[in-house]
């Protein structure tokens, strides 16, 4: 018999899963530290994943774009459509017709809201910060962040993955895959309720905060791309728990919940 991931937890399969308690700093805190350990588990076995998988800084932004609700292998084609089109640059999609950048953006879908999106980037860029990439990046996180959020079609995980991957900002990032791994191990209590972007990147930000903060945001790059990873691997929307490397965590998760 294959036992599912809260059966795992709780130890019996007749035990029901304890009622979570609220987020405190006594939970977020054994939390935080049991995240740290299963982000240097993941590192151990997994290696470095050493992404944002680009050929340039603008790719990772273009590509932040494209990947919403999609699969990579679609955004790949895409970007290969950009690159072929010669377009893969500021200038490119500067000049390029919304009617093209639509087209060559079809495969990874949603290409008729994506690409407005992507011309509003364009837009931003050239109205506050003269066109370059190299100021924008210069921005500090607290005055670019609010700027990238009031796009269209740029959410947290966006504007964090644009932060991260395409400027070095030490902001992490959470995606679903985080949501669903907190939410199984019980990282924070959700009663149920799908848990928050905010909450998920504070927890992670504890989990490193200790570190120095000149490596913060190569930690961050590393742990989201390693919990995609293992996310990708073994918890899907049906976890493989029997063959995680996560699976040890569940039973402290359990543990916890009682204490
Ligand atoms: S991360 Fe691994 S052990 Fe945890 S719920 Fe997902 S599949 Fe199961």
């Amino acid at each position: 018999m294959t036992l599912s991931y809260r059966e795992m937890a709780a130890g019996d399969i007749n035990k029901p899963v304890q009622e979570r308690k609220r987020v405190d700093s006594k939970t977020r805190n054994t939390s935080s530290t049991r995240l740290r350990a299963m982000h240097d588990l993941l590192l151990a076995k997994y290696g470095e994943q050493r992404w944002w998988p680009a050929r340039s800084q603008f790719e990772v932004i273009l590509g932040a774009y494209l990947t919403q609700n999609t699969a990579w292998t679609s955004v790949e084609r895409s970007l290969a459509n950009l690159r072929a089109a010669g377009a893969m640059t500021v200038d490119g999609i500067r000049h390029a017709e919304i009617q093209e950048l639509t087209e060559w953006i079809r495969p990874s879908g949603f290409h008729t809201r994506k690409a407005p999106a992507i011309k509003a980037f364009i837009e931003l860029l050239d109205r506050n910060f003269k066109g370059s990439l190299a100021k924008m990046r210069r921005t500090p996180t607290a005055i670019l962040r609010p700027q990238l959020l009031a796009l269209p079609g740029v959410g947290p995980e966006t504007a964090d993955a644009i932060l991260l991957y395409a400027f070095g900002h030490p902001v992490p990032v959470a995606d679903e895959y985080f949501r669903r791994i907190a939410d199984r191990h019980g990282l924070i209590p959700s009663k149920g309720v799908r848990l928050r972007y905010d909450d998920l990147t504070k927890l992670t930000d504890q989990a490193f905060a200790h570190e120095p903060k000149d490596k913060r945001a190569g930690q961050f790059n590393e742990f989201h791309a390693l919990i995609v990873a293992v996310g990708k691997a073994h918890c899907s929307r049906t976890p493989d728990c029997a063959h995680c490397p996560l699976r040890y965590d569940l039973r402290r998760a359990h543990t916890d919940q009682q204490t």
